[in-house]
Formats: C-alpha cells, sequence, structure tokens
C-alpha cells in the first residue's frame, strides 16, 4: 500500500514510501512536529522500519507537499478493505452508517498560503484559516471489544465556497469507491437542505439531520401533528424520553421522496460537585430523516441521531488532541490535505490494531494511552545519546 504512493517531484533522491512511513511514525508515536522526529534520528527503530536514513525535517514537509492525495485515499480504501472482507465490520442496528461533518484544522492571524480561507473578525483583522468536510464509518462492536471508527475521506473548502459543494464532491467520490459501505448519513443541521437530501436520495443512501425551525414548513408541519399525537415512553442512557414520530411528510416540495420528523425531549439528573444538590436536566432534539418506520423504528432513530456526535467526539477531538493532526506541519494547502489523509490512515490502522489484533488479555486493564506510549517508547530507544568520543 505504502509502495504505491507516489509524488511530483521528477528526480526523487529520497524514496516516497521513506516519507510515508515516516509520518506515519509520526502519528502513532504522537510526536507532534517534524523537528521532534528529527533529534530520534539515531533510534535503532529506524533502520528495521525504513530502508534508508531518517531525513531532515525540512525535506519531509517539501516531500508531503508534493505528494499525490489519490494513491493516500486508496490506502485507506486498503484498510476498509480487508477489515470488511474480515468481517470487522459490522452494521449499527442493522444498517452501516456514516456521519458528515465540517471541521477547521488550522487557522491564522500571520501565516497564509495560497490555499487559505479568510474571514474579517469583529476588530477588523484578517484571520487565514482551512476547512474540510470529513466522512466517518461507524460500526458495530460485540460487548467484549471497542467499536472501530473509520475515517474514509475528506474535502477541502475552497475559498469562497461553503461547506455544501465540497460535501457534495466529497459524497461523490466516497460513493464511488465505497458504494455499499453505508445505508446512512448522519449530519448536523447545516445540511437539513434539499439539495444534500436529493443527492443522497438519487443515490439510494438515507439521510438523518438535525433539524431547526428555519425550515419552517417542514418543522411546522410536524409541530402541527405532534401536537395531536400522544408521546412513545422510552430511553435513551440513563435518560427519559417522550417521543413523537411523523412518517411520511410531503410538506416539502423541493425534497424528493417522503420525509419523517422525530421529535425526542430527554430528561435526566446531575449532582454537581460544588452543590452537591440533585438537579434535572432537559434537552429536546428535532430530526428529520428519509428511513422509513419499517427500516428504523423510532427507538433506533433517537439512538442513531445521537450516533452524530462521535465524529466530533471520536474523530476531530482526538485527531487533534491525541494525535496533533491540528498542527500545520507544513503551510501549503496540497501538504495540509496529504498530511491528513495520513493522519486518516494511522488513525485507521491503529484503532483497527487495538480493537482487532490485540488479544482481549492484553488490552484488559490497559488503556488505548498505554499502548500509545508503548509505541512512542519505540522510537526513544537511542543506542549513543552523546555520540562525542570521550577526551583523550
Ligand atoms: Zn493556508
Amino acid at each position: 500500500m505504502i509502495d504505491r504512493v507516489t509524488d511530483h517531484r521528477s528526480l526523487p533522491r529520497i524514496s516516497t514510501s521513506l516519507v510515508v512511513k515516516a509520518v506515519l511514525a509520526v502519528y502513532w508515536t504522537r510526536l507532534g512536529s517534524l523537528n521532534a522526529l528529527a533529534l530520534t534520528r539515531t533510534a535503532k527503530f529506524w533502520k528495521s522500519w525504513l530502508d534508508g536514513p531518517l531525513c531532515s525535517a525540512d525535506s519531509l514537509g517539501r516531500i508531503v507537499a508534493s505528494l499525490e492525495a489519490d494513491p493516500l485515499r486508496q490506502g485507506i480504501h486498503h484498510v476498509y478493505d480487508r477489515l470488511k472482507r474480515n468481517k470487522a465490520l459490522p452494521d449499527l442496528h442493522g444498517l452501516g452508517v456514516a456521519v458528515l461533518d465540517g471541521h477547521e484544522t488550522s487557522a491564522s492571524y500571520r501565516r497564509c498560503c495560497a490555499g487559505c480561507l479568510k474571514r474579517t473578525t469583529s476588530s477588523g483583522q484578517m484571520h487565514f484559516y482551512h476547512r474540510n468536510v470529513t466522512l466517518m464509518l461507524l460500526c458495530g462492536s460485540p460487548p467484549d471489544r471497542p467499536a472501530v471508527r473509520l475515517l474514509l475521506d475528506l474535502e477541502p473548502l475552497q475559498p469562497g465556497e461553503g461547506e455544501l459543494a465540497p460535501a457534495l464532491r466529497l459524497l461523490e467520490r466516497v460513493l464511488a469507491a465505497y458504494p455499499r459501505a453505508f445505508d446512512l448519513v448522519l449530519a448536523d443541521a447545516y445540511y437539513a437542505v434539499a439539495p444534500f437530501l436529493n443527492f443522497l436520495w438519487e443515490h439510494g443512501k438515507q439521510v438523518l439531520v438535525v433539524l431547526k425551525d428555519e425550515r419552517r414548513d417542514a418543522y411546522e408541519d410536524a409541530a402541527g401533528l405532534w401536537a395531536q399525537q400522544p408521546p412513545q415512553l422510552g430511553s435513551y442512557d440513563s435518560r427519559s424520553c417522550r417521543w413523537w414520530d411523523v412518517p411520511d411528510l410531503l410538506s416539502w416540495p423541493e425534497v424528493q421522496g417522503a420525509i419523517r420528523v422525530v421529535r425526542s425531549e430527554e430528561s435526566w439528573t446531575v449532582k454537581p460537585q460544588l452543590t452537591k444538590e440533585v438537579t434535572p436536566q432537559t434537552t429536546s432534539w428535532v430530526w428529520l430523516t428519509t428511513l422509513s418506520v419499517a427500516q428504523a423504528r423510532t427507538e433506533q432513530v433517537v439512538r442513531l441521531a445521537h450516533l452524530r456526535w462521535d465524529i466530533e467526539n471520536h474523530g476531530f477531538n482526538e485527531l487533534v488532541n491525541g494525535w496533533h493532526a491540528g498542527h500545520v506541519y507544513r503551510h501549503h494547502s496540497g501538504a495540509i490535505e496529504c498530511f491528513l489523509l495520513l493522519a486518516f490512515l494511522a488513525y485507521n490502522i491503529f484503532h483497527a490494531f487495538f480493537a482487532l489484533n490485540l488479544k482481549p488479555a492484553v488490552r484488559r486493564g490497559r488503556t488505548m494511552e498505554f499502548v500509545v506510549r508503548l509505541i512512542a517508547t519505540e522510537i526513544h530507544v537511542i543506542p549513543r545519546l552523546c555520540p562525542t568520543a570521550a577526551p583523550p
């Protein structure tokens, strides 16, 4: 898979595979910078992992900026394919589920590149940033092992465009490469728009998105109906819920097919450390979906809808805080995209390794953080910390 990665250099002195392997190791060891990697150059590990000496931080950044993104995407697909064939990616509540969301990966007032997006802050300062739309595959798991989630692909926002256009480009590419990987796409309220719903409907996929009251027709029609409907009582996690389910709404003529609106009022209690008083909490959600009642009961819709947060909690937050994927290793739009795709590849392989390769007995009582430190130890075993000869 790594040998198939290519770049745009005409007479390369350093092999592309060496760079790809070195960057994957930066992520697996969570080093957070290419300069930190350069400090480990004399580690024994590199001799067995790379087919040559480790190059400088500057060369690594420059070569990643010239990498072709497509072979990296094919690498991610290869990992998915192997896991799928080994039946390691079971459905969730009977459905293949993916979640889509936009994420800002880096922002700066001082540094910019040709691919930077720009916005003016309230104080009149120009802010430069990079943002992309990402798709994550969510999978079920037996009770004795953690679930595997795969970061499938990303599409950067181009200057001047909103999230919808890159989201549709991303889905177009992912649906061609992974036609049967998922049946349902989860997304936030931004995506409760007719072009998004129709695009997935035309590709035979279902949608489940948050519905806010801006979509007045569908929302008001559903609100009118749930006012006359007694709620179903249920639970989600430790929350008691009241659910209203309004299928077959035809109040949004721009949308192809019937839509369904599900509302969940959820209540639970918390005991803050400071006051130690039991305090009731409530929240209310409204979702719009193209899933029929036969495809998913109300309870399933609620459970699936709450999985939308997985891309924030297990994707973006973990990538930024655990994997240093928000760090700008080289400020160049091509490099930012390829570093992120390499981070996705490292993330997918690590999680598959942790959940599926480690024996439950080895995993028991050990956190993921422990395994990360064990991996990092490998590149900190340096034969001679002081290479200078002793004075005569
Ligand atoms: Zn930039």
